[in-house]
């Protein structure tokens, strides 16, 4: 499996990362020893990079892997943490979930836009903190909006400019603290599916840029949330041949999967059974009928694929990219990705 350096964190990283998010209760509900499993038996395959996140619930996954395997991997996790206590709590929470001191990579996660990303100083800089003290590696946002990226990657330059007439919102944001941003996790992929703003060339410009300004840079939903599945040739292409981004996060549910993946990362043919399967496996956001009409998840989605009719929550399954953060907010377990 080829490892690339993960920008100027110091990090070096197998240019696969498993993502746990469809192990994740709000997905395939994955048991801790079956997604252990999975984790460890695709860190022997040359694996070493894992992406999680607070909400995902998958620490206890990757606890249980650990102790199944030799070598450390690069774990990143992320946090909605706005606050300095907030942020304090999230690490604590990962270091103790996860029985590590050291937590590789944390990130800032899902920011939305300039100004989110400026409500998030406060978080960000006790982060940077922890990073300094030795307690965290590298830092970084999660994203899937171009505004975010190309903000980073202009406060990354030597001498960021103060006023950008194209987008006004940034003389609002002082970049300092984004200056010492080593990461970013963006939504990149082949038509843009999935962007909150700009098209699919927008982002991979701004991510050029971050890149090119010492950003490391990790992709994720290079096949749009399965809606690319069908063009999988081009879209695996497409992402692959990106130089700016040094790893991509896939979610993987059986070895076969892993099998799959590591043979499209490291250039192979893959195996036409294997991909027949991944296509067939169409995914679907089920939302059951014990829906009380709360709204909660209407406003937690952030590509407007949900909305109330009759006192229910309805999907459109166009504009869904199966993120599964909307189960996260439903408090009576009623929406799944499977
Ligand atoms: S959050 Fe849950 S209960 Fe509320 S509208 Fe959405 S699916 Fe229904
Ligand atoms: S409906 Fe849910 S899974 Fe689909 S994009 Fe919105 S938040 Fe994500």
């Amino acid at each position: 499996m080829e490892q690339r350096k993960l920008g100027r964190s110091g990090l070096t990283v197998s240019r696969l990362c498993f993502g746990t998010l469809t192990m994740s209760p709000a997905q395939a509900g994955l048991t801790a020893a079956d997604g252990g499993g999975l984790l460890a038996y695709a860190s022997r395959r040359g694996i070493n990079f894992w992406d999680t996140a607070e909400i995902y619930e998958t620490y206890p996954h990757m606890r249980a892997a650990l102790r199944q395997i030799s070598r450390q991997p690069v774990i990143s996790t992320k946090t909605y943490a706005y606050s300095r206590k907030m942020a304090e709590a999230s690490l604590e929470q990962a270091r103790r979930a996860l029985d590590l001191d050291v937590i590789d990579i944390f990130l800032l996660h899902e920011q939305e836009s300039f100004l989110t990303l400026d409500g998030h100083r406060e978080a960000l800089a006790y982060l940077i903190g922890q990073r300094d003290l030795g307690r965290i590696r590298a830092v970084g946002v999660s994203t899937h909006a171009v505004g975010v990226v190309r903000a980073i990657a202009e406060a990354a330059q030597p001498q960021p400019p103060r006023v950008r007439p194209d987008h006004p919102a940034w003389q609002d944001l002082d970049p300092g603290i984004y200056r010492e941003t080593d990461l970013i996790h963006p939504l990149l992929n082949l038509t843009g599916i999935g962007l909150l703003d700009g098209t699919a060339g927008d982002m991979v410009q701004a991510c050029e840029d971050a890149h090119a300004a010492g950003i490391g840079i990790y992709g994720m939903k290079m096949l749009g949330g399965g809606h690319l599945l069908q063009r999988f040739d081009e879209a695996a292409a497409f992402a692959l041949g990106l130089s700016c981004a040094d790893a991509y996060a896939v979610g993987m549910q059986s070895q076969d999967e892993i099998d799959m993946n590591i043979a499209l990362f490291d250039g192979q043919p893959v195996a036409p059974h294997l991909l027949a399967a991944t296509q067939a496996r169409k995914r679907r956001l089920v939302i059951g009928d014990w829906c009380r009409g709360c709204g909660d998840c209407v406003r937690r989605c952030g590509q407007q694929a949900l909305r109330l009719e009759d006192g229910h929550a309805v999907v459109d399954s166009n504009r869904c990219v199966f993120c599964g953060y909307c189960a996260t907010v439903c408090r009576d377990f009623v929406i799944k990705v499977v």
